[in-house]
């Protein structure tokens, strides 16, 4: 990756830990785990998984969603960031959510914790470089069908427009069979781990878009290394409006995240107690 100055690794233990809040940070022992739905559809949805206390330390919810269909639901919008902004503040979980243009950054900014690019603008350079203007931590994931060097080039965008905190995200790839949703990269996520310094987590909800693979792809990611990971999960995930295929149930979300904990000892890691006050 002879171009990446800025998110290279300079030398083998170098590694970043990124600030969420003054107590979450990813990239260092403990492991950062995301959970929440696919896209926020009403305070109660929130309410009922902030009640849940699952043990995680963020929660995820799309307000403003790339959907294929321009007809499928496009996410809440700006109602959705008031029960985004609601929920963070009552409950105390730092929050991640997607940015799909540069002028949703200045309203999202307040509300958010960690602003997500999505797969399909991994190579949106005027975004990128928007994102590199600003301090908070950006979560960016792998283009769907996005080499190596390229999600690396692409993080080199925000790092040289000013911003070094980022956290890249496995996400899955296009390839020949659709058995699953996308292939899972976890030859990518040692890769990225050995190439940069940078915090890398894996979403085996979009990889894979069948919620029985989602487990067994989530302990694979940590003992592959992986910093963390984003889960899709919803109190009633049939009835999700986006992605109900792939989104698992409270229970199997909780049950999943107590099951990384042998695996994580074995690679050094742990799972911190939930954030949730
Ligand atoms: C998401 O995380 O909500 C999402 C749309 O994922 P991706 O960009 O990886 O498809
Ligand atoms: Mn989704």
């Amino acid at each position: 990756m002879k171009d990446a100055k800025l998110v290279a690794k300079a030398h083998a233990n170098h590694t970043s830990e990124i600030v969420i809040t003054p107590t979450v940070t990813v990239g260092g022992q403990q492991l950062f785990i995301v959970g929440g739905p696919c896209a926020i559809e009403s305070m109660a949805q929130m309410e009922t998984i902030a009640q849940a206390h699952l043990p995680i330390q963020g929660l995820r919810g799309g307000i403003y969603k790339p959907r294929t269909s321009p007809y499928a639901f496009q996410g809440l919008g700006e109602v959705g960031l008031d029960i985004l902004s609601a929920i963070r503040q009552r409950y105390g979980l730092p929050v991640v959510t997607e940015v799909m243009a540069i002028h949703q950054i200045e309203k999202l900014l307040p509300h958010a914790d960690v602003l997500q690019v999505g797969s399909r603008n991994m190579q949106n350079f005027d975004l990128l470089k928007a994102l590199g203007e600003i301090d908070k931590p950006v979560l960016l994931k792998r283009g769907l069908a996005a080499t190596v060097a390229e999600f690396v080039m692409a993080a080199e965008y925000i790092a040289s427009h000013g911003n070094p905190n980022i956290i890249l995200c496995e996400r899955g790839i296009r390839s020949f069979d659709s058995y699953t949703r996308n292939v899972l990269d976890l030859g990518a996520v040692v890769a990225l781990k050995q190439i940069t310094h940078l915090p890398v987590l894996v979403d085996p909800s979009h990889a894979t878009g069948k919620r029985e693979l989602v487990a067994g792809l989530a302990r694979g990611a940590i003992a592959a290394g992986a910093d963390g990971l984003m889960i899709e999960c919803h109190p009633e995930p049939e009835q999700s409006v986006s992605d109900a295929r792939q989104t698992l149930s409270l229970e199997a979300m909780a049950e999943l995240v107590h099951s990384l904990i042998p695996i994580a000892q074995a690679v050094n890691r742990s799972i911190p107690s939930p954030v949730m006050s």
